[in-house]
C-alpha cells in the first residue's frame, strides 16, 4: 500500500502538498470572521436603507395631503364608512391623484408589507383599509366633532411638532384569519388611522396588540403637519406606562394634557412631538363642506 501511494504521486506533489490541513484550517477561520463581521453590517446598511426608503415614502404621502388640502379648501382626506365592514379610508382619496404611486404606502420594515403590495385596485376597499404601513393622527380627524381636520382653519400652534402621519402596527400576528381569496389578512390596523390610546379595538374577541411599533429598530418615522420627516422613540414609549410622560406632554403643548385632562394616550414628548399643538376650539357652528 506505502508503496504504491508513493509511486502515484507527481514530482510536484512530492516537493510540497499544495495545502497543508493547518492553512486550510487557517483559511477557513479567516473567511469565518469575515463572514461574522460582514455579516451584521449587511444588516445594518440594509435597516439604514429600509429607513431612508420609508422617509422618502413619507415625503411623497405628505406632498400629497398638501395638495389635497389645497383642493380641498383646507380639509384632510376623512374616512368614510361605506357600510358595516366597508371604509373608504384617507389616502384611497389620494389615488391616483395626486398620488399616483401608491407602492408608498408600504414601509419597507413592515413585516406585512406584502399584504399592501398584493392588493389591486379591484380587491376590497376594507382590505386595502388596513393594509397600509402608515397611519393618519386619529386625534386630528376626529376631536372638535372632525372640526380640527381642517388645517386652513385649525392650524396647530406647532405645526412641525404636531404628528400627520406615521409608521403604524400592530406589526404582530393576532386574530390571524385568511380572506375568501386565501390571503393572509394580517392584524387590523384601524383603517390606517394612528391611534392615540392604546389601539385595542373592543370589537375584536382576541387581545389587541398596540399599535405603536418600533418598526424602526427603537421607533418610527414620522411627518409632522409642517411636513418635516423626523423619527419618534418609540421604544421607551412601549416598555413604560402609558402616563409616564404625561407632565413632559403637557408642558410641550399638548392640547389633550392642558385642554382634554385624563385622556390617556400615548405621548412621544421625549422627540417633542404631539397629537396637536395650542387650545383646542371649545365650541364648532361650522359645516363640513
Ligand atoms: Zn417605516
Ligand atoms: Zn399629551
Amino acid at each position: 500500500m506505502r508503496r504504491l501511494s508513493r509511486s502515484c504521486r507527481s514530482p510536484l506533489a512530492q516537493r510540497r502538498p499544495a495545502f497543508t490541513l493547518v492553512e486550510i484550517l487557517l483559511v477557513v477561520t479567516i473567511v469565518a470572521i469575515l463572514i461574522a463581521l460582514l455579516i451584521p453590517g449587511v444588516g445594518q446598511a440594509m435597516r439604514q436603507a429600509n429607513n431612508t426608503v420609508c422617509m422618502h415614502n413619507l415625503r411623497e404621502i405628505g406632498q400629497a395631503l398638501q395638495i389635497y388640502r389645497l383642493e380641498s379648501a383646507g380639509w384632510l382626506p376623512n374616512v368614510d364608512v361605506v357600510d358595516d365592514d366597508r371604509v373608504n379610508t384617507w389616502f384611497v382619496k389620494l389615488m391616483p391623484r395626486p398620488l399616483a404611486d401608491r407602492t408608498v404606502m408600504a414601509c419597507p420594515e413592515d413585516p406585512f408589507k406584502n399584504r399592501w403590495r398584493s392588493l389591486d385596485e379591484k380587491d376590497d376597499p376594507s382590505d386595502w383599509a388596513n393594509a397600509s404601513s402608515y397611519g393618519l393622527n386619529n386625534f386630528l380627524m376626529r376631536a372638535g366633532d372632525g372640526f380640527l381636520s381642517n388645517v386652513d382653519r385649525h392650524e396647530p400652534s406647532r405645526p412641525m411638532n404636531t404628528l400627520l402621519v406615521a409608521d403604524i402596527g400592530p406589526d404582530r400576528h393576532f386574530a390571524p384569519g385568511r380572506g375568501d381569496d386565501g390571503k393572509d389578512k394580517g392584524p387590523p390596523r384601524n383603517a390606517s388611522m394612528l391611534q392615540w390610546d392604546d389601539g385595542y379595538d373592543p370589537n375584536y374577541d382576541d387581545e389587541g396588540y398596540p399599535w405603536v411599533t418600533t418598526r424602526h429598530g427603537v421607533g418610527i418615522n414620522v411627518l409632522t403637519l409642517g411636513n418635516s420627516v423626523t423619527t419618534a422613540r418609540t421604544i421607551d414609549v412601549m416598555r413604560n406606562p402609558i402616563r409616564e410622560y404625561y407632565s413632559r406632554c403637557a408642558n410641550g403643548g399638548c392640547s389633550i394634557c392642558t385642554d382634554l385632562h385624563d385622556v390617556e394616550h400615548y405621548n412621544f414628548s421625549s422627540d417633542q412631538l404631539y397629537w396637536y399643538t395650542g387650545a383646542l376650539p371649545s365650541s364648532e357652528r361650522e359645516t363640513r363642506r
